[in-house]
């Protein structure tokens, strides 16, 4: 980090008074003041603060302090629209000029900018650098000038746009004027080519943590992935959250799953036409959906603060794209959950994707994809790993905020004797065989295979038995992420490596996790400590609606009015007065102007129809709330293609023709279906009759096992009207 100054006394309370009025916040993110005063004083910057750092203010609140107007660059008009609609919003003239205008409208623009009357002016690239742009800029009188994603200058970006290129003239053009680079992207290459292609002139070097301290990261290896995913989701019903899969096919897949479970998700892919997909991202922008499942082709562009979550279905191919995707969380500085589920089988697929590509770029890419796979099967704290990744360090022992600190990970103990088990077996296979095989002959299995092969007979079968082979398989995955074991070749054999081999004389200490428990899932952490204490959840809903309404008539996304951390803060403080409403973090007195009325008002209701008192002094505390959650699985993805159909209460024969399964199987959906969606009511798929007579079987035999049921009611009730009985009951005795 640079040992720059801060700016001085004058120029700080300058910017403080400037923030408080139009943004209502009232003290500087880290680095925020510096590289404001960077702004001010027409010291050329670049600014390198992770998403959600607030990076935009950087140069928005210098911009509003100072004579004339400031000129942004930034790469997609969605950004530009977004950013502008937020700056007119806290009341900072704003405009962008884009291919959207009318000629018209761009008229308007340029006069408005020539009396002055703009602060901030965004424009695309290509445009600015249009000769006869330059010239009018020239006489605009320019404040300072924001190149913001400006990673997109440099060709080791992983985001490079050639328009970019250009924009090193305009330090020529206006050489007086002050340019001033922002990014998120944390390679210290990439930083110095941003200031060489711009041409900046000594340029302050400002570099905050990569560390987002609220992110909760949890990682697991994939057992159910779709059950998995919706798990995360039932607890965050109603929030905002993005699910990304490796494939467009997942995709599909399960955004048709969640869609059938009643959830709100619409899927996104390169594979579908523009529309629909501007369709879908307005939709989630807009909160008419909570879900986008997306490949990686979503998100750029994405200014949303409020997404509560983001879920990998699959291993992204990098901690880059990892960093990058989860990052879209939790922009608010809000608690925000990270979900990775991840298996063998993503690698692989990666692999084959690197190897097909072009070899230039394969190098790279297939150690990017081995650092990966190390983190996913690593277990050491996740915020520490990333932000070593890029080569930072976290200060502090636990981070609270991963499933390692917070200890939902449980390590066995002997691990390095299991490992050396592991490690014998895969030479006694004269490492020729694959982690599923290994795993299975370690858990003692007499398939077929392994009989004809003779390896029932090493040694090494079965030591590791009463682990099982699911265990075993998990592991091998661990030894391979500690590079104990190494995958080779086609088949992914595997093969001790020098590594291992010391291990198995007993140098090193590897580590091993404890196979995952059902329900054993703990959350809370600094992050969602402070965020929600004192907030009244009910009127925060209450909140929350009024926003969607307001953001709907004035035709700007909900964010836009305010943020989640606004709102919590009113369900907090609930202010009764237009002053106090002032006192919101995140109010300023635009939006005072705009919303506050209307905001007070459902507050003063809200408090009295509950009897909830207004007017709340803030303490927040930073204790730690733990909070136990529900973990019912959910149900499988196919199962869910029924759904709709015992929904509008199809019959079981009727969903055999429609999907052409079996009986057995659609019941076995039906079954599934009543426990998700709670269903207590049988019919139309069994008679209420049918239903009482099980509930007295169970009283007197008990819902154990299915076997006496059956016995108990003389064997006249087929098993598998005794299972949806079963199913139904269960839901009664819990509601
Ligand atoms: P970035 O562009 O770095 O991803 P943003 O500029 O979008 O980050 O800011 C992230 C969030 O933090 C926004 O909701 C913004 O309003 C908020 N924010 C910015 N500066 C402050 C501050 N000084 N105090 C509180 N919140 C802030
Ligand atoms: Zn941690």
């Amino acid at each position: 980090m640079s040992a720059s100054a801060s700016p001085p006394q004058a120029v700080q309370s300058q910017l403080l008074e400037a923030m408080r009025r139009y943004w209502g916040y009232d003290s500087f993110l880290p680095l925020q003041a510096r590289a404001m005063a960077a702004a001010m004083s027409d010291r050329d910057s670049i600014v390198v603060l992770p998403t959600g750092g607030g990076k935009s203010l950087c140069f928005q609140t210098p911009a509003v302090c100072r004579e004339g107007v400031a000129l942004v660059v930034s790469p997609l008009i969605s950004l530009m629209k977004d950013q502008v609609d937020a700056l007119r919003a806290c009341g900072v003239p704003a405009a962008a000029i884009n291919s959207t205008l009318t000629p018209g409208e761009r008229r308007i623009i340029a006069e408005q900018i020539r009396r002055g009357e703009l602060k901030l002016v965004y424009i695309a690239p290509e445009r600015l650098l249009a000769p006869r742009t330059l010239d009018f800029f020239k006489q605009a009188g320019l404040s300072l000038i924001a190149i913001d994603e400006a990673h997109c200058i440099s060709q080791w970006g992983h985001d490079f746009r050639p328009e970019y290129r250009g924009l090193r003239v305009l330090k020529e053009t206006f050489p007086q004027v002050g340019v001033h680079a922002y990014t998120a992207t944390a390679s210290e290459a990439v930083r110095h080519d941003i200031a060489q292609q711009l041409g900046l002139i000594q340029p302050q070097f400002l570099v905050g943590s990569f560390d987002r301290p609220n992110l909760i990261y949890r990682v697991r290896r994939a057992s159910n992935r779709f059950s998995e995913v919706c798990q995360l989701i039932e607890q965050r019903r109603g929030e905002a959250g993005i699910v990304y899969c490796i494939s467009r096919k997942e995709v599909d897949k399960t955004a048709a799953g969640l869609s059938s479970l009643g959830y709100r998700a619409l899927p996104y892919h390169a594979g579908l036409s523009d529309d629909e997909r501007h369709r879908n991202q307005d939709a989630f922008l807009e909160e008419r959906a909570d879900i986008v499942v997306a490949t990686v082709a979503f998100g750029m562009g994405i200014d949303k603060s409020n997404v509560r979550y983001v879920i990998h279905a699959g291993m992204p191919k990098s901690l880059e794209h990892y960093a990058q995707e989860s990052g879209r969380a939790g922009r608010d500085g809000l608690e925000a959950d990270c979900l990775l589920l991840y298996s063998g089988r993503d690698a692989a697929i990666w692999r084959g994707l690197i190897e097909k590509g072009e070899s230039a770029a394969a190098e790279g890419a297939l150690q990017s994809l081995v650092a990966m796979e190390q983190f996913c099967s690593g277990v050491a704290c996740r915020h520490r790993a990333i932000v070593a990744y890029f080569g930072q360090e976290l200060e502090g022992d636990n981070c609270g905020a991963c499933d390692v600190c917070l200890g939902e990970l449980d390590l066995v103990e002997g691990a390095e004797v299991i490992a050396q088990k592991i490690l014998s077996c895969v030479l006694r296979l004269d490492e020729r065989f694959g982690a599923d095989y290994t795993a299975k002959v370690l858990a003692g299995s007499a398939e077929a295979r392994i009989l004809e092969l003779g390896h029932d007979r090493l040694s090494t079968y079965g030591l590791l038995k009463e682990h099982g082979a699911k265990a075993a398989r998990e592991w091998i995955e661990q030894l391979v992420g500690q590079e104990y074991l190494a995958k080779i070749g086609e088949f992914s054999t595997l093969e001790v490596t020098d590594r291992g081999r010391r291990l198995l004389k007993g140098e090193g200490t590897p580590q091993l996790l404890k196979p995952k428990e059902a329900g054993r899932e703990r959350r809370s952490g600094r992050a969602a400590a402070d965020s929600w204490e004192g907030v009244d959840r009910g009127l925060f809903e209450v909140l929350r609606q009024l926003r969607t309404k307001l953001a709907a008539e004035r035709g700007v996304p909900p964010y836009v009015v305010f943020g989640d951390a606004a709102l919590r803060d009113m369900a907090r403080r609930r202010p009764s007065t237009l002053d106090a409403f002032l006192n919101v973090r995140g109010v300023g007195e635009q939006k005072r102007a705009d919303y506050g009325e209307a905001f007070v008002e459902a507050i003063a209701r809200y408090c009295q129809a509950n009897s909830v008192a207004l007017d709340c002094q803030v303490s927040v505390s930073s204790e730690t709330e733990v909070v136990s959650l529900r973990s019912a699985p959910g149900p499988n993805a196919s199962a869910t293609t029924a759904f709709p159909h015992f929904r509008r209460g199809a019959s079981v024969e009727e969903v055999m023709q429609k999907l052409g399964r079996a009986r057995s199987t659609v019941l076995g959906y039906l079954v599934q279906y009543i426990q998700f969606e709670h269903v207590f009511d049988p019919t139309p798929w069994l008679d209420e009759s049918v239903l009482n007579r099980v509930e007295g079987a169970v009283e007197a035999v008990g819902a154990g096992a299915l076997k006496p049921i059956y016995e108990h009611l003389n064997r006249e009730t087929p098993y598998e009207e005794i299972r949806i009985a079963l199913a139904c009951l269960a839901n009664r005795d819990g509601a």
